[in-house]
C-alpha cells in the first residue's frame, strides 16, 4: 500500500534548520481522527472505532544527551519553548507545549532514558474540532523519540505514553481511544478498538471502492458547557456501574439492558444514570453492529445505526447540540446514508455516510442549512481511512 501523503501539509524540515541551525535527525508524522461509532465509551472499558484522518501532526526532531528540551509550533505564537528535561513537573502551565513536553516526562516517568530533543511541529488536524489535534502532537512526538532513543516501543505502549502526558501532565482527563487511533491506525481500515486490554482489530473500510465517502463537518463551535460535562457523565456512568454491582458498563450485555434499567429505577437511580447507562451499552452494541456490517461487505446498512447513534447522544447522553443536530438533520434530508456527531460534542465534528456521488449534494445542503440557520459556514472535507503515526524520512 502507498504511502497516504498529507495532502494539506507543510515540512517542518525547513522550519527546523531555520530555527535550530541544523538539519533534523528526521521527521515524522501522526494523524487526527474521527470515531465512526463508540462514543462515552472509552471510559467505560467499551469499544470504540475510530479511523485516521489524512491530517497529520508532523515533527522534525534531533535528539539531544544535554538535558534540554526545546519545542516549536508553527501554528502558534511565541517561538521556541525551552525546558529542562530534569525540571519538568505536571500541571506547570507551559501552553500547548506541555503536549510534547508531557509525553518526554511521561517517558521518563516509565524509566526511559530520554535525554532532550529539538523539537519543530506544524499541524493540520484542526484543533478543538473533536477530530484529536492533540493526541496527534502528543504520538507524533512519541513516536520520534521513540526511534531516535531506540526504546523499542509498540504502537499500543506510544498510545499509553501519549494518554499519560494528557491526563497526569497536561491534565485533561481523556479516554485512550484518540492516543491507540493515531498510533495504531492503518490507511484504508478503521480501528476495532477494545479499550479494556487495548486488544485491536483493522476492520477493512475502504470506501471508494464500495462508491462511498464519510464526510467530516466540524460545526466550528464550541459551546463551554462541555466542560463539566464529561466529568459529570463518567461519574454517572461510574454510579451505574456500581448500582448494578458489575466493575464497568462494559460488563452489562446490551440483551440485558432492559432488565438492568429497572434494576436501576428500582435502586433509585437518578433519571440521567439510567439514561447514560442506556447509551453506554448500547452504543458499545453499536459498535458490534457496524462491524458485522463492514465484514459482511455491507457498509451502506451502517448508515442507520449512525442514525441511531446520535439520537442515543443528543436525547439520552444530552452532548449533542443545535449545530450538530442541524448537520445530521440537514445531511439525512439531502439523502445521506446516517450521520451522527463525533466526540465529545457541545459543538466539534459530525461524520456522514454518503455515496460518493451524493457527496457533493450533501455538503451544499449541510452548508445551505447552516447559513439559513445563521450559523458560520462549517468546514467539511473527505475523511479518507489513513495511516497511523510513522516516520517520514
Ligand atoms: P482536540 O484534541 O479535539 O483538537 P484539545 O483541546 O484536546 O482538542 O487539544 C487542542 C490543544 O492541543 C490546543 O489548544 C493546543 O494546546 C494543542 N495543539 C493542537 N495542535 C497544535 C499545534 N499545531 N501547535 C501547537 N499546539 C497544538
Ligand atoms: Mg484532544
Amino acid at each position: 500500500m502507498t504511502e497516504t501523503t498529507d495532502p494539506y501539509g507543510t515540512d517542518p524540515a525547513v522550519t527546523f534548520a531555520e530555527l535550530y541551525g541544523s538539519e533534523p535527525d528526521g521527521i515524522w508524522a501522526a494523524p487526527g481522527r474521527v470515531n465512526l461509532i463508540g462514543e462515552y465509551t472509552d471510559f467505560n472499558d467499551g469499544f470504540v472505532m475510530p479511523l485516521a484522518l489524512p491530517h497529520t501532526a508532523r515533527a522534525a526532531v534531533s535528539r539531544r544527551d544535554d538535558g534540554v528540551l526545546r519545542l516549536y509550533s508553527a501554528d502558534v505564537p511565541g517561538g521556541v519553548v525551552s525546558l529542562r528535561v530534569d525540571e519538568l513537573a505536571p500541571h506547570a502551565g507551559h501552553g500547548w507545549a506541555a503536549y510534547p513536553a508531557g509525553v518526554l516526562w511521561a517517558l521518563r516517568e516509565a524509566g526511559h532514558p530520554v535525554t532532550g530533543a529539538d523539537i519543530a511541529l506544524t499541524s493540520t488536524v484542526p484543533t478543538g474540532a473533536g477530530l484529536s489535534s492533540s493526541a496527534a502532537l502528543e504520538v507524533v512526538t512519541a513516536q520520534a523519540l521513540n526511534d531516535l532513543f531506540h526504546l523499542g516501543l509498540t504502537g499500543p505502549e506510544l498510545a499509553v505514553v501519549g494518554r499519560r502526558a494528557e491526563n497526569d501532565f497536561v491534565g485533561v482527563p481523556c479516554g485512550i481511544m484518540d492516543q491507540m487511533a493515531s498510533a495504531c491506525c492503518v490507511e484504508g481500515h478503521a480501528l476495532h478498538l477494545d479499550t479494556r486490554d487495548l486488544s485491536l482489530r483493522q476492520v477493512p473500510f475502504d470506501l471508494a471502492a464500495r462508491g462511498l465517502a464519510l464526510l467530516v463537518v466540524d460545526t466550528r463551535v464550541k459551546h463551554a458547557l462541555g466542560d463539566g460535562a464529561y466529568a459529570e457523565r463518567r461519574a454517572g456512568c461510574e454510579d451505574g456501574a456500581r448500582l448494578l454491582g458489575i466493575p464497568m458498563l462494559r460488563d452489562l450485555r446490551h440483551e440485558n439492558l432492559a432488565t438492568a434499567l429497572t434494576t436501576l429505577a428500582d435502586a433509585g437511580a437518578d433519571e440521567s444514570v439510567i439514561r447514560y447507562v442506556r447509551h453506554v451499552v448500547s452504543d458499545n452494541h453499536r459498535v458490534e453492529r457496524v462491524i458485522a456490517l463492514l465484514d459482511a461487505g455491507d457498509v451502506r446498512a451502517a448508515g442507520p445505526v449512525l442514525n441511531d447513534g446520535h439520537r442515543s447522544l443528543r436525547d439520552d447522553l444530552r452532548v449533542s447540540c443545535p449545530e450538530l443536530d442541524l448537520v445530521v438533520e440537514a445531511a439525512n434530508e439531502a439523502g445521506a446514508l446516517g450521520a451522527r456527531m463525533t466526540g465529545g460534542g457541545f459543538g466539534g465534528s459530525a461524520v456522514v455516510l454518503v455515496e460518493e456521488a451524493a457527496a457533493g449534494t450533501v455538503a451544499k445542503a449541510v452548508s445551505e442549512a447552516f447559513a439559513a440557520a445563521g450559523h458560520a459556514a462549517p468546514g467539511i472535507f473527505d475523511a479518507i481511512p489513513s495511516a497511523g503515526a510513522r516516520r517520514l524520512r
